[in-house]
């Protein structure tokens, strides 16, 4: 049933808030039947609580995880990116009987809720390294024992990249070979970047792009906003504001200024949840 289902996403500050704020405004604008349910962690502000509050149906407070790996991001040049490991605590939403997580980086363009049809795996594959799949968007089914299963594969284990991308791939190692059922669409995960890895297949099909994933330590709201002409200034040295990926930032900008328009509805209409990690 759609009101057990749910899109879900993860902000662990301010600065990745705002990408939940045009995330949330761009899914209700396709009109999703599904509940949008966004995990924070204590660092984010209470004015941005009542922002996100507004977009998103439920706000849950997680403890911070944090891989603690800094060789293997050192590697990756992302040394941020352990404390994506707090992805985890969305295995323990099981009020939902299905979930699809959206990384905080992400826009959707259209409707998506058929991807509540696929099962838990199911995810793109990555654009560095297509057998693995990319953590940006994935259907899952919350569950205790999996959360748990998880948790220890990361304190036994690790993750061969730092964070969660490289854990939930050692957890489902068999995702490039297992069915293509579990594949899905590089339109539900499309990164602007490919624009340059295969200009002519972007050419042919970006059009259908579903869900863009502003992968890489440069974010939209990194980039700044001209109101009056509708033009963003990028930042030095990312992209070139004739490239593809510069139509699509503008659209997060859109999306994100649509959520300065609302009024605000008070704090106290929001549950706020204290989740112990075991
Ligand atoms: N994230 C966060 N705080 C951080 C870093 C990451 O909340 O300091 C969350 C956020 O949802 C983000 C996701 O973890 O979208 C994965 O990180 P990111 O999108 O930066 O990784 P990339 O897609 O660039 O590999
Ligand atoms: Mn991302």
């Amino acid at each position: 049933m759609p009101g057990q289902e749910a899109y879900v996403t993860l902000v662990t500050n301010d600065n990745y808030a705002l990408g939940a704020l045009a995330l949330g405004r761009s899914l209700r604008d396709t009109l999703t039947t599904r509940r949008l349910s966004l995990l924070i962690t204590d660092e984010v502000s209470y004015p941005m609580r009542e922002r996100l509050g507004v977009l998103w149906d439920e706000l849950t407070v997680v403890d911070l995880l944090d891989s603690g790996d800094e060789d293997r991001l050192a590697l990756l040049t992302r040394p941020e990116l352990g404390v994506t490991f707090s992805k985890l605590h969305a295995w323990k939403l099981t009020q939902y009987s299905k979930c699809v997580f959206l990384d905080a980086d992400t826009l959707v363009l259209e409707n998506v809720d058929e991807l509540f049809d696929r099962e838990e795996l199911s995810a793109a594959p990555d654009i560095g390294w297509p057998d693995c799949f990319n953590s940006g968007v994935f259907v899952f089914e919350p569950s205790v024992d999996t959360y748990t299963n998880l948790l220890e594969m990361a304190k036994q284990t690790g993750s061969f990249d730092g964070g969660d991308q490289g854990l939930l791939n050692l957890y489902w190692p068999d995702w490039a070979t297992k069915d293509i059922k579990f594949h899905l669409p590089f339109i539900y995960n499309m990164v602007p970047n490919a624009a340059y890895g295969y200009a002519p297949a972007f050419l042919r099909f970006g059009r259908n792009a579903k869900i863009i994933h502003f992968i890489g330590a440069v974010k939209p709201w990194h980039h700044q906003y001209v109101p009056g002409v509708d033009a963003v200034v990028l930042t030095p040295g990312s992209y070139s504001s004739t490239s593809a990926a510069y139509d699509f930032i503008k659209l997060w900008w859109q999306a994100y200024n649509r959520t300065c328009e609302v009024s605000f509805i008070p704090l106290h209409n929001k549950t706020f949840e204290k989740q112990i990690v075991a």
